[in-house]
């Protein structure tokens, strides 16, 4: 059994493994999702990020490899797939319970569990995961190639929706964006963008409209009836539907196990890393403190905190030699 159990294989979990590391701690890393990566991998893996320090543009998805890549020599266990749904303290340290069956029986625990158990927000439409289990109905984009020449129906009013437009309708044959306001929630440039590409008449936009109806037979999308606020409805025609209203914040079982919260994110001691409870740390998307600020780059600062704090945790009697890495080395190499 590994000495620290990681919960959550986000960007900021996966760092965690290389921080515990190089404090000579393995770990054990639990997802509920089949795949490691978090939102990045999951929500965005093909979109460029900027604020990654010496990346001038890495993609979600190439993060999350060059993360595994720096977790490889400190040989992590993964458990994909399942819900840590119980975690309580023993004598020897703690225990977790996934939604599998399987136990864990670290010394110290992380919670790097982003917005929990974090999901789309999907709007209340008969028939929708029948679209989704046929492929037409999507909340993110893996491959922008398999949108090529198709007729699409975008709905959302926020960046995701207006990025997505943008990158889709350099291939798609044509794009309807619809949003239930008649203004954007997006970047200036972005909107700036999309009334340039409805001009060209490559997408046409329909505010305020909200989504009425998805039609075709077996899960196969011939078009998307749309509402006006004031009840005119019209179909139109479409191939697949996108949407984007945003993720679902749902801490889902990590809100009964007793710990500080702040409305959906857990209170930590950002000196320490720690939750309310002794032994059990909490890093990135899922820590509330004063100024936190919810970007990546954040969450690996307290989650290189987060595992000094567990190396103390574990070691009372013995104070951290601390070392750069640049002295340390990896393993294999030291
Ligand atoms: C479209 C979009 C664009 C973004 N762009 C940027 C950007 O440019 N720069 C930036 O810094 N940030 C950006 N972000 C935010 C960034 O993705 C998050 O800050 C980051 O993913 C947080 O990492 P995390 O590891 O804390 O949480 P997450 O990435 O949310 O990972 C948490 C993981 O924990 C798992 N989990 C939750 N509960 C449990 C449980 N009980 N048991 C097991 N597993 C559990 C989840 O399945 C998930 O995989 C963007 C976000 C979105 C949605």
């Amino acid at each position: 059994m590994a000495d620290v159990a990681i919960i959550g294989a986000g960007p900021v979990g996966l760092f965690g493994v290389f921080a515990c590391g190089m404090v000579g701690l393995s770990c054990d890393v639990v997802d509920v999702l089949p795949h490691v990566g978090g939102q990045c991998r999951a929500l965005y893996p093909e979109k460029p990020i900027y604020d990654i320090p010496a990346y001038p543009q890495i993609s979600g998805g190439a993060l999350i490899d060059q993360l595994m890549a720096q977790a490889a020599p400190f040989q992590p266990t993964f458990h994909l797939g399942q819900q840590v749904t119980a975690l309580s303290t023993t004598h020897a340290g703690f225990a977790l319970t996934t939604s599998t069956g399987a136990t864990l029986t670290p010394r110290a625990v992380i919670v790097a569990a982003g917005c929990g158990a974090f999901g789309p927000n999907r709007p209340p439409l008969a028939d929708l995961e029948t679209f989704e289990a046929t492929g037409h109905v999507h909340y993110h984009v893996t491959d922008p190639a398999a949108f090529a020449d198709q007729t699409l129906v975008i709905a959302g009013g926020g960046d995701s929706a207006l990025d997505w437009t943008l990158t889709l309708a350099q291939n798609a044959k044509h794009i309807h964006l619809i949003h239930r306001r008649p203004r954007f929630r997006a970047a200036p440039e972005s909107v700036k963008r999309l009334e340039a590409l409805v001009q060209q008449g490559r997408v046409t936009l329909h505010t305020p409209y909200q989504l009425a109806a998805l039609n075709g037979d077996n899960g196969n999308l011939t078009a998307v009836s749309i509402a006006h606020l004031e009840g005119e409805t019209k179909a139109l025609p479409a191939d697949h539907l996108l949407l984007f209203f945003g993720l679902s914040m749902d801490l889902g079982p990590i809100a009964t196990w007793g710990l500080d919260l702040a409305k959906h994110t857990l209170r930590i001691n950002p000196a320490t890393g720690e939750t309310s409870t002794r032994g059990i740390f909490a890093a990135g998307d899922i820590v509330h403190y004063a100024g936190k600020l919810k970007l990546i780059l954040t969450g690996f600062a307290e989650m290189s905190r987060a595992a000094h704090s567990v190396y103390d945790f574990l070691n009372p009697d013995q104070p951290l030699h601390f070392e750069y890495s640049t002295s340390r080395g990896l393993p294999g190499n030291r």
